[in-house]
């Protein structure tokens, strides 16, 4: 696309946030870009099994999403990936967002950037850290990981990596329970393949030749160190926002989060912003659609009036 074209709508995520509001515009007739950093489908592409999005009882994350991205592919939203935007200036009646190599303008913005995983705070750094089982626990059938994190996440990601075929768990959470359901706990338990334990943290990583060898694990009730040989860790701490291109220019929640009104407007006129990024109680697949769908009809309301 010419640098001269100017859209209605940016919208910078391609999540289920950024997936609606395309849809929402394209249906309005406006002229709507989708510029997303890594591949459409967001977090849900790293979820297994999504079991509360109405009309399919159960679907894997990924083909959800891909039938979301058919849809908006369907209504010739146009859709750029693997797009790093390098700068975005949002005060003016036109916006401008400049990516690596391609300087977009638009009447509007809407910003669907969603959360990232909180990183393993260690002073090791190594390839053998990953944030999705999905994504990355093939390569450890018949090997040893740790999981770091007692809720949900690290619960179910870890279910999913026993029936990978991953030889044994070591699971760690330095408060002093797990938080996951009792169900997925007492089944994940059951399998005999895991050694959890609560008030643990993760001190240190070994690593030898690029390889990873193991975790200095620290029990923090007694300040007992042990190292524990391991061939991979999976991290879920939960998530931060992604807020780090527009961080200085729009209005936040003390913890990084967009502030919008009911119709997801922002601090600044025409930007609006949609999904895990806004500061809301309740972060999922349905909310971040709804939030998408106004933030589309309002970018609609902004540029016709
Ligand atoms: C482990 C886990 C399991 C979950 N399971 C469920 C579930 O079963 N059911 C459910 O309803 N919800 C679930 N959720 C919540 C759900 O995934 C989110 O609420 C939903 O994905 C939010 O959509 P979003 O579009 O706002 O953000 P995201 O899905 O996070 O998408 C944001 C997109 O923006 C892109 N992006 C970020 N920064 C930039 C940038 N600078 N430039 C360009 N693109 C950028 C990202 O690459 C990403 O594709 C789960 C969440 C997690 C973490």
């Amino acid at each position: 696309m010419s640098e001269s074209t100017t859209y209605d709508i940016i919208i910078v995520g391609g999540g289920p946030a950024g997936m609606t509001a395309g849809i929402y515009a394209a249906r309005a007739g406006l002229k709507a870009i989708i510029l997303e950093e890594n591949i459409t489908g967001g977090l849900v592409n790293s979820t297994y099994t999504v079991e509360n999005f109405p009309s399919y009882p159960t679907i894997h994350g990924m083909d959800l999403m891909k039938k979301m991205r058919a849809h908006v592919d369907s209504l010739e939203v146009e859709v750029e990936e693997v797009c790093e935007i390098e700068s975005m200036s949002l005060e003016g009646d036109i916006k401008i967002v400049e990516t690596d190599d391609e300087t977009f303008n638009a009447k509007t913005v809407i910003i669907c950037t969603g959360r990232k995983p909180i990183p393993l705070n260690v002073p090791t750094e190594c390839d053998q850290v990953h944030h999705c089982a999905i994504c990355d626990g093939g390569p450890y059938k018949g090997k040893r990981v740790l999981v770091v994190g007692g809720g949900n996440s690290a619960f179910d990601e870890s279910l999913y990596m026993i029936t990978l075929g991953i030889e044994h768990i070591t699971l760690v959470e330095v408060m002093d329970r797990f938080f996951a359901a009792q169900g997925t706990q007492d089944q994940l338990l059951g399998t005999g393949k895991v050694d959890a334990r609560s008030e643990t943290k993760v001190v240190d990583l070994v690593v030898e030749n690029d390889e990873l060898k193991a975790a200095v694990l620290e029990n923090v009730a007694t300040n007992q160190q042990e190292t524990v040989p391991v061939d991979g860790v999976f991290v879920f701490l939960g998530q931060n926002p992604n807020n780090e291109l527009f961080a200085k220019k729009i209005e936040l929640s003390k913890n990084g989060y967009i502030i919008t009104d009911e119709h997801m407007a922002t601090s600044i006129p025409g930007v609006f912003s949609a999904g895990d990024i806004n500061d809301k109680a309740y972060r999922q697949i349905t909310t971040a659609m709804s939030d998408g769908t106004i933030a589309a009809l309002a970018a609609e309301r902004y540029i016709r009036t």
